[in-house]
């Protein structure tokens, strides 16, 4: 007799598929073109994806029909959120205008005098097709402009860069003061660059210590080492990202999601003297930085109409609805007796199911991913889009009611665990 064993499937996913039936069928025919049906590994989970279908401010809408109120935005790349009419006005003219050129355009210039005139680290800027491209160039500056090689980055960290480009790298404890700087003192004379998020994202919104930048700050100086901050994921927290909130300088920054609007864009920027690596006007650059797509007018002019509604008073609007959700959340798992941690900074928040309080990635690591996914799941259910990883952020088109409503959803979620 066949002995195999059927993995039960929970309450929560027998809802689900009842509710993505269509979603089902997407799933089963696209895994016969893509593996893992999509091209962002990120974006599955189990027992298969939803399928998007169109987004409305705060609102997402699958294939199914289903309404979920959106904490994700698009993974923060939508600050906010779906279709904002001037985003959208400012691209339908760019789009009669022309899509791509052989030539600069004006949208990058506003752009570009946006983010420096916002982040005064960022002295020079280049436009690259997304977060991934920025880091990697950031590194090659790094790296051109010190005559070394090796790259330090923090346990948990993610610039997009594959396990193989990262090879060999210096991993340092995050917000470990103590024992970061003995590695770096090690390792000194070696290292090209400190690559650093000010909160780490990916690893579940886990925010730096002011003390811990300070002392990156104070040795890569002494050092002659460039510290980068990944800001791809920060920048929100801040009209001139997480810098601005901690205080603190690097010498190269790497920006992404939000500062595209929506479309695929990233960005790398700092001092002038290390930027000239790129400079073409004094003959061939130390370092060409070619891309057919790099500074696409569309994205351009999304990210320019997006920081210019990204106004001091819209974040500090952001951040307050950020730290009642925190409050909310903590307050609902503690009522439902869940040993969890919520994390985050600004509008940037995370759920880690672990009594452990967590200040670095490892802390993270006895979560109970399973009941996370069935809470994820569980929010679905409820109408409420969230990573799968349990992190979140809020955009401009969230208003009080729908932070309300997301404590609702995680309550009525927890009441059916308990
Ligand atoms: N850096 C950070 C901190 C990120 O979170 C990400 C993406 O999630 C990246 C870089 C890579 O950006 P992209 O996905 O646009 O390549």
């Amino acid at each position: 007799m066949d002995t195999q064993v059927v993995p039960r499937i929970s309450r929560e996913e027998e809802i689900y598929r009842l509710r993505t039936p269509a979603s089902r069928r997407f799933f089963a025919e696209a895994r016969e073109y893509l593996p893992g049906g999509d091209s962002r590994s990120t974006l599955f989970y189990r027992p298969y994806p939803a399928v998007m279908d169109r987004g409305e401010g705060c609102w997402l809408y699958d294939v199914d029909g289903n309404r979920l109120l959106d904490f994700t935005g698009n993974h923060s790349s939508l600050v906010h959120g779906y279709g904002h009419p001037a985003v959208v006005e400012a691209i339908q003219r760019q789009l009669r205008k022309g899509t791509c050129f052989p030539g600069s355009t004006e949208p990058q210039l506003r752009l570009a005098k946006l983010l420096c005139e916002r982040i005064p680290s960022v002295e020079r800027i280049r436009f690259t097709s997304s977060g991934t491209e920025a880091s990697m160039n950031a590194i090659r500056a790094a790296r051109a402009c010190t005559g070394r090689a090796r790259i330090a980055t923090i346990d948990g960290g993610y610039h997009g860069l594959s396990a193989d480009a990262t090879a060999g790298v210096v991993v340092l404890p995050f917000n470990e003061i103590d024992s970061t700087a003995r590695i770096l003192e090690a390792e000194g004379g070696r290292l090209a660059a400190v690559v650093v998020e000010p909160v780490l994202g990916s690893a579940g919104m886990i925010p730096a210590e002011r003390d811990y930048l300070e002392m990156l700050r104070e040795t890569t100086r002494r050092l002659g080492i460039i510290l980068i901050f990944d800001e791809v994921v920060s920048f929100r927290v801040a009209v001139g990202g997480a810098q601005e909130y901690f205080g603190i300088s690097p010498d190269l920054t790497c920006l992404g999601k939000l500062i595209g609007g929506g479309f695929p864009l990233g960005a790398f920027g700092g001092r002038a003297d290390i930027m000239a690596l790129f400079d073409p006007t004094r003959g061939r650059p130390p370092l060409p930085h070619p891309g057919s797509h790099n500074a696409n007018p569309i994205g351009m002019l999304a990210g320019a109409v997006t920081l210019e509604l990204l106004t001091p008073q819209a974040i500090d609007l952001l951040n307050t609805r950020g730290a009642t959700i925190r409050r909310n959340l903590a307050a609902a798992f503690a009522e439902a007796g869940i040993a969890a941690q919520i994390t985050g900074l600004g509008s940037l928040f995370a759920i880690h199911l672990t009594g452990q309080p967590v200040r670095s990635y490892r802390d993270t690591l006895g979560s109970d991913t399973d009941l996370r996914h069935q809470v994820f799941l569980g929010l679905f259910n409820e109408g409420v889009q969230l990573d799968p990883r349990g992190v979140g952020n809020v955009s401009t088109a969230i208003g009080s009611d729908e932070v309300s409503w997301l404590g609702a959803a995680v309550r009525s979620v927890l009441s059916r665990m308990m």
